[in-house]
């Protein structure tokens, strides 16, 4: 066999927005807007095509874009980022998180994974060799177990994997489990990759808590962002890491290999509308009141949630309807109610005890409306 990943297929977000064209379901499974993007952010991109800016950029980036990142990152978490040496701008979150794990990842090195998972970390670990270890989130409530978390780590942990907020769970870590997970790494060499790509899509006036802010973690940390998720443009797949130097320089060895560098005219416009903290400021209270519209209209369905705490994503639990499989009772929905959402079980379980959907919530209120309509008729 050939196959460096046999058992790797088409992604369940492929699948699932293919079966929603298919079926012509409303899709709320893949997690993207449904609706365009600031004009003002637009215009800038085309300006910067219709300008100088077509070829190459440098390969960590243009130094103006992580001059903005660093006063945004410092202001928000206190950390300063050397622009010229602890940044770079990626293709994405997915393509800063694939390059970090390259870059360290040798053969039989343990990578601890915390499921569910976001689909890209393990193909990532297993191409490069590495062997991922998991960590279920506790029960429904999907709690996390430091316990079993510190069972897992020995001498051949070179990293650890953390994403808060969570996809698929919209659970985000509380300051006291990143003072737990800093206390448990102290005086290891293990590295933290901390997909941070939510950021700004937090609720209930919570902070978010950057692996940035922690200053032994910060030490030790590659942290990925995404403009696809803050800004509304998940096709334009920009995003950027920061790490410490020594990381950083690694980092941008392989990065120089994998893409040389992102998309040029894209950072030009994004760097003048980073500069305008509003436009990412204002996420919050965005989409937590879409939250709240999608939770409040299925008050009566027979579906039954906690809100999430973060992230564009709600799980239902359908628990009182049947006990179908995730994945069985996602498909049903999408062909015969014609509406298409993620089975949590795509994102690395095995096997779930428990019935619960993903629906994307990063939808246009009249969206959001009929979606209630047809989940209020299950
Ligand atoms: N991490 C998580 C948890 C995500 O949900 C996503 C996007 N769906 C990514 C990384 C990838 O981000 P990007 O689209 O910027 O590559
Ligand atoms: N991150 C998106 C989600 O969770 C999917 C991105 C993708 O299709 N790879 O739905």
């Amino acid at each position: 066999n050939t196959s460096k990943l046999p058992k790797v297929g088409t992604t369940i977000f492929t699948t699932m927005s293919r079966l929603a064209t298919e079926q012509n379901a409303l899709n709320l499974s893949q997690g993207f807007p449904d609706f365009a993007p600031d004009p003002l952010l637009i215009k800038l991109a085309v300006e910067a095509m219709k300008g100088d800016f077509n070829q190459y950029a440098p390969m960590q980036g243009i130094l103006s874009l992580r001059e903005v990142i660093s006063e945004k990152i410092e202001s928000l978490h206190g950390t300063y980022y050397h622009p010229e040496t602890e940044i770079t701008v990626t293709a994405g979150a997915t393509q800063a998180i694939y390059t970090a794990i390259s870059t360290f990842i040798r053969p039989n090195d343990e990578v601890i994974v915390i499921k569910p998972a976001y689909d890209c970390y393990e193909p990532a670990i297993e191409v490069n060799g590495g062997v991922p270890v998991f960590v279920q989130l506790k029960g429904k409530e999907y709690k996390m177990d430091w316990e079993g978390f510190r069972e897992q780590i020995n001498s051949r942990t070179k990293m650890i994997i953390i994403n808060t907020p969570h996809n698929p769970t919209g659970k985000i870590f509380s300051r006291e489990d990143m003072l737990t997970l800093q206390e448990i790494l102290k005086d290891t060499a293990i590295i933290l990759l901390s997909d941070e790509v939510y950021e700004h899509i937090i609720f209930d006036g919570q902070i978010h808590q950057s692996a940035s802010s922690f200053a032994d973690l910060a030490s030790r940390s590659f942290i990925c962002a995404s403009f696809g998720k803050t800004f509304h443009i998940t096709g334009w797949k920009m995003g950027y890491c920061v790490a410490p130097v020594a990381l950083m320089k690694e980092f941008q060895k392989v990065h120089q290999f994998n893409v040389f560098c992102a998309n040029h005219p894209l950072q030009q416009a994004l760097t003048t509308y980073l500069k305008t903290p509003e436009h990412y400021l204002e996420l919050n209270d965005f989409y937590q009141s879409k939250r709240d519209l999608f939770n409040k209209g299925l008050e009566g369905s027979k579906f039954t949630s906690t809100p999430a705490q973060g992230t564009y994503f709600q799980l239902l639990d359908y628990s009182k309807i049947t006990h179908e499989p995730d994945t069985v009772y996602a498909k049903r929905l999408a062909i015969d109610h014609k509406i298409a959402s993620i089975p949590v079980s795509g994102f690395n379980l095995d096997q779930m005890d428990h019935q619960q959907l993903r629906f994307c919530f990063a939808k246009t209120d009249d969206t959001l409306k009929r979606a209630i309509d047809i989940l209020l008729k299950v």
